[in-house]
């Protein structure tokens, strides 16, 4: 096994850095994650290319510099990428597509953190260490939002004053668009239909998001300005009266600070089951009995089905359904559930199928005599910005 010219694909966060060494065919890969960046405790957990693991403290407290000094200068040496693609959430209205970092670029990405405060000025933090490092490699930005900038005014637009989007870009943005780029291109691929292709994507992990896409174009999504509208995750409310806001405020005295916290970090399925807002422990805790988790499952699945159905309004022809994300890919009694809500689609499962699609697996699992296909695809996101990052820079 070797790598042949690998890219190295980085998704930063503010205190985590995840890191892929993918080889150009995308067959072969070094993978690892640096968390508690900046604290005591930062360590990196690293995975060689045979499989084997080894696990490294950063001395000093290090920050993203110091982790990828270890990551390029001692992990990974043997290995010189040919370019860096990094995950960048907010590209705005300012990119459409995977985008060679300049100067003015990186500018672009620092201003945008007006639209995602956690995670934009934590890209940049990548993008720098690298420019320090190795300032001549060439670094590609993959934006969440790229993928959708296909929508129609139609499905971005507000229903409010139209200034709120001429002067301040207040509009539906979308979010996890390098994983509903692989999965609908992947679809495309794996059906045996010809012609105009027409997809629903339901991308349920932690975070979650649904998405119609027609031949290839995000038609319309989810997520909003930001990933807190569309479904229910887990624990995030996804979508809810505009006038909560208000309301909680004037009767339970809570601050817009602490409505935001309430609605992105307590609600949901943790929320509503106050169990967990972990799939697994939730189907335990219904398996056992606890009416708030049966709740809290038999909302998600119809409220995913509810704005799958919605969506369908966005697409010229319906292919199919694909799930991915941790629920996507894992939880077939959940697949279940969903599918249950979509007769009207005339959706039909394979059981057997259903129940065999897990841990990574691919493939379909709607019945023969289904009106449309359902399909689990597991997401590769890094895979998606390795090939975005060579294809730009025409690699
Ligand atoms: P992600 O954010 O994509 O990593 O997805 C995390 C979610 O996937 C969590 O809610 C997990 O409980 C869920 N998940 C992982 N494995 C399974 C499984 N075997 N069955 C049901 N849900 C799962």
């Amino acid at each position: 096994m070797s790598l042949i010219n690998p890219t190295l694909v980085l998704n930063c966060g503010s205190s985590s850095l995840k890191y892929a060494l993918i080889s150009e065919d995308g067959e072969t890969r070094i993978e690892g994650l640096a968390e508690a960046l900046g604290n005591t405790d930062a360590r990196i957990k690293h995975k060689n290319l045979d499989g084997s693991k080894v696990d490294i403290n950063i001395p000093n407290s290090g920050a993203h510099t110091e982790a990828l000094q270890i990551i390029l200068g001692d992990l990974i040496k043997e290995y010189q990428p040919v370019a860096v693609g990094h995950r960048v959430v907010h590209g705005g209205d300012k990119f459409t597509k995977a985008t060679v970092i300049n100067e003015e670029v990186l500018a672009t990405i620092e201003e945008l953190a007006t639209l995602a405060p956690l995670h934009n000025p934590a890209n940049a933090l990548g993008i720098k260490a690298i420019n320090d490092i190795y300032p001549k490699l060439p670094q590609v930005a993959i934006f969440d939002t790229a993928f959708h900038q296909t929508m129609p005014a139609h499905a971005y637009r507000y229903a409010v004053p139209k200034q709120l989007y001429t002067d301040h870009q207040i509009r539906r943005y979308g979010f996890h668009g390098t994983s509903h780029n692989y999965v609908s291109n992947r679809a495309s691929k794996l059906t045996t239909q010809d012609g105009d292709k027409g997809w629903l994507v339901a991308h349920l992990g932690n975070g979650c998001s649904a998405t119609a896409v027609y031949n290839g174009k995000s038609m319309d999504t989810s997520m909003g300005i930001t990933p807190l509208e569309g479904l229910m995750m887990g624990t995030r409310s996804g979508d809810i009266d505009p006038s909560f806001h208000l309301h909680i405020h004037r009767t339970l005295g809570l601050s817009l600070e602490e409505v935001d916290t309430l609605l992105n970090k307590k609600s949901g399925l943790l929320g509503v089951s106050g169990v967990s807002n972990d799939m697994r422990i939730l189907e335990q805790a219904a398996a056992e009995g606890n009416q708030d988790a049966i709740l809290s499952l038999e909302m998600f699945a119809y409220r995913v089905a509810k704005y799958l159905l919605s969506l369908t309004a966005g697409l010229p022809v319906l292919t199919g359904v694909a799930f991915t994300g941790g629920i996507g890919e894992n939880g077939a009694d959940m697949r279940g559930k969903i599918v249950a809500h979509l007769k009207h689609l005339g959706a039909k499962i394979d059981t057997a199928k259903n129940d065999a699609l897990i841990r990574g697996a691919e493939g379909s699992f709607h019945a023969d005599d289904s009106a449309i296909e359902l399909w689990v695809i597991p997401t590769d996101e890094e895979y998606q910005i390795m090939s975005e990052t060579r294809e730009i820079l025409g690699l």
